[in-house]
């Protein structure tokens, strides 16, 4: 017997029909002696529809009155959820982020989980009920409602995991599994039946969607049990995500491929060479509060040198202006920009052991006539920036070349 959180996503509670389905799987847990507390979304589209309502009475509504909405979506799943429990004859108890005290901080829509008071949920279990609370919502000292960000109830259903010990936490969604790379653009992108921690973290900071990226870093570091699986198939062990290294021959050098579309590209010309030029160029895009990706500084010559950065495409607008002063100020040619940039991302902790492994993306780059216009490193990531226009055909070539489709290789074989 063991005990167990489940996390279902919008998609697996999207009508009454998939939220019975819901119903059943929990109740088939339950019959086999397993205690389980359930963690669910919105309805799927419910927030937003939430957000796009708010949107139409303020263009900057309050984020605690935003907050006040958007938490009435998963108040709906979890009562609905409890009902179609009730029909199968299951006990079952809803509770709303505040009900349980998942105590946040008072970051408004964006809040983090501080403490979570597990006793009601353990007296409930205790007396045979199954327990669903509501994701992406908590409460913060004085009584407010908080929301944690798109995607949250992935990190609430992990933080409970964290707080009650459990056995393992899955996380439902409507793919099987994490996948070598978005089986939308490689039909033979490939389930992958574990993953580290510090993959997915990549992955998820580096654009694949499936997991909020705190949820993540949470269960890394409170060591909880960690597995996405779909709600629609009745089977499958979906992909588990260790802590360990499988390690020696069967390491695989790449797990998987991620890219982001929306990237834009600022660079300033003829900047002089001297100390304190990144600060006053990159000061003011903080000030703004956009985040930076990549940075390249190239050599000077004749004491004046270039200075390019990524941003979002989103805050290219606004970056555009919090550079327009710094221009004159420190006496730079002129400012470039281009919005239509994207990023592609190899990530596995096999290249550690690996060298060569540049090299590969490179050349398989070069061989499709691609130009890569940024490279950034880690130990386990190798990213570039390219045009968007051949965003989808990097990630074919690369993840043909490093033979993703192919569990038994997966990059092991040709010259590095
Ligand atoms: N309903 C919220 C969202 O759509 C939270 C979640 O689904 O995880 O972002
Ligand atoms: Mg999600």
């Amino acid at each position: 017997m063991a005990l167990i959180v489940q996390k279902y996503g919008g998609t697996s509670v999207g009508d009454p029909e998939r939220i019975k389905k819901v119903a059943s799987r929990v109740a088939r847990f339950r019959a086999e002696g397993h205690r389980v507390v359930v963690v669910v979304s919105a309805m799927s589209g419910e927030t937003n529809r939430l957000i796009a309502l708010a949107s139409q009475i303020s263009s900057k509504p309050s984020p605690r009155e935003l907050d006040v909405v958007l938490a009435t979506g998963e108040q709906v799943t979890i009562g609905l959820l409890c009902m179609a429990m009730n029909e199968l004859g299951v006990k079952a108890k809803s509770y709303t982020g505040s009900q349980v005290r998942i105590l946040t901080d008072s970051a408004h829509t964006k809040a983090r989980i501080l403490s979570i008071d597990e006793t009601p949920i353990r007296t409930d279990l205790q007396e045979g009920s199954v327990v669903v609370v509501a994701g992406f919502q908590g409460v913060d000292e004085l009584g407010n409602i908080t929301t944690l960000g798109r995607g949250g109830s992935d990190t609430t259903g992990v933080a409970l995991a964290a707080a009650l010990g459990a056995d393992e936490c899955q996380i439902y969604t409507d793919v099987e599994g994490v996948y070598t790379t978005d089986p939308r653009i490689v039909s033979e992108a490939r389930k992958l039946d574990t993953i580290t921690f510090e993959e997915m973290l990549e992955m998820a900071s580096l654009g694949s969607k499936v997991l909020q990226i705190r949820s993540v870093e949470f269960a890394g570091k409170y060591k909880v049990k960690l597995r996405v699986l779909s709600s629609f198939l009745e089977e499958g062990e979906g992909t588990l995500i260790t802590v360990e290294e499988s390690g020696g021959m069967e390491q695989p050098i790449i797990s998987g491929i991620a890219f982001n579309r929306d990237e834009a590209k600022l660079t300033v010309l003829g900047v002089p060479d001297r100390p304190g030029i990144a600060y006053q160029i990159l000061g003011p895009i903080a000030e703004a509060n956009i985040d930076v990706d990549m940075i390249i500084q190239n050599v000077g010559r004749d004491g004046s040198t270039d200075f390019s950065f990524t941003i979002g495409r989103a805050d290219y607008e606004r970056a555009m202006e919090a550079l327009a002063g710094v221009k004159e100020h420190i006496g730079a040619r002129s400012i470039a920009g281009d919005t239509s940039m994207a990023k592609v991302s190899i990530v596995g902790v096999g290249m550690r052991s690996h060298p060569g492994v540049a090299s590969r993306m490179f050349r398989t780059l070069a061989e499709e006539g691609i130009n890569i216009q940024m490279i950034s490193t880690s130990e386990i990531k190798i990213s570039v920036v390219v045009d968007e226009k051949y965003l989808e055909l990097a990630v074919r070539v690369l993840h043909k070349a490093f033979e993703l489709e192919n569990p038994a290789t997966r990059g092991l074989t040709g010259a590095g």
